[in-house]
């Protein structure tokens, strides 16, 4: 069964902008898609829809086979900004999702969770103390501390210098290969897209339609 399925999926503003227009994609479990266009090509809308933060105007999303109709409990999403909540510390930032859980659970998920994305002992400190690459980190760990099936990013490390965006560019993929998601990744960048991605779709504006899909069949362990 497809991880998600895009068919026909259009999206209008209410102020009339035709953002999305007959958009068809199938992701296989596991597979690594990314989305590349220039700025106002639609990509965030795309994944604000698949996320269930925003409502398609026609055609259909789902997710393991279940239509997307508000925010999805197998999807996990980061943005290009961190978007942490700065009166709460990074552990409480990552384990905001988790209210459900007993408390001890949810220290242990939140602990296991940091140390996967390489912040081991970061708990306690602020938002306002971390780099942006640790802040995007915490980010990471927050979208996949509820183990999510699907992970959506948003021009995840197009904040970040060279450096930073490298180094984050292996850990996403190690951290792909822990659980290996299905990842939709959407970014402007196209050397990002061909270093992480097993398929490149290239979104054109106005509206934001599929012009090309483009395999890139890269050998993964
Ligand atoms: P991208 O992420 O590729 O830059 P967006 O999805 O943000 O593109 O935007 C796609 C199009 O939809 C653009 O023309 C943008 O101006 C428009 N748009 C985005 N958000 C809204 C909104 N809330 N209301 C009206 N138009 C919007
Ligand atoms: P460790 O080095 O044990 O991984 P962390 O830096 O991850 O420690 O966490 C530091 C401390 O933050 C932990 O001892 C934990 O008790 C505390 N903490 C406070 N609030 C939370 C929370 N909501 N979830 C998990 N840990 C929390």
């Amino acid at each position: 069964a497809a991880a998600v399925t895009i068919a026909a999926l259009g999206k209008t503003y209410p102020n009339g902008t035709r953002a999305l227009d007959a958009v068809s994609l199938t992701l296989a479990p596991g597979e690594i898609v990314a989305v590349v266009g220039g700025s106002g090509c639609g990509k965030s809308t795309l994944l604000r829809v698949l996320a269930g933060l925003d409502r398609a105007s026609d055609g259909r999303v789902s997710v393991g086979g279940t239509p997307v109709e508000g925010p999805h409990p197998a999807v996990g999403i980061v943005f290009q900004e961190p978007r942490l909540l700065p009166w709460l510390n990074v552990a409480d930032n990552v384990g905001f999702g988790l209210v459900t859980l007993p408390p001890a659970e949810r220290r242990a998920r939140v602990a296991e969770t940091l140390s996967r994305v390489g912040l081991v002992g970061y708990g306690r400190r602020w938002p306002r103390e971390l780099s942006g690459g640790q802040a995007q980190r915490v980010a990471i760990a927050r979208a996949l501390v509820t183990r999510p099936s699907v992970l959506l990013l948003d021009e995840p490390f197009s904040a970040l210098d060279a450096f930073t965006r490298a180094d984050l560019q292996d850990h996403l993929l190690d951290l792909w290969a822990e659980s290996r998601p299905t990842l939709l990744l959407v970014t402007h960048d196209i050397e990002e897209a061909l270093v992480l991605a097993d398929r490149v779709v290239v979104l054109k504006p106005r509206p934001g339609r599929i012009a090309a899909l483009h395999d890139v069949a890269v050998p993964r362990p």
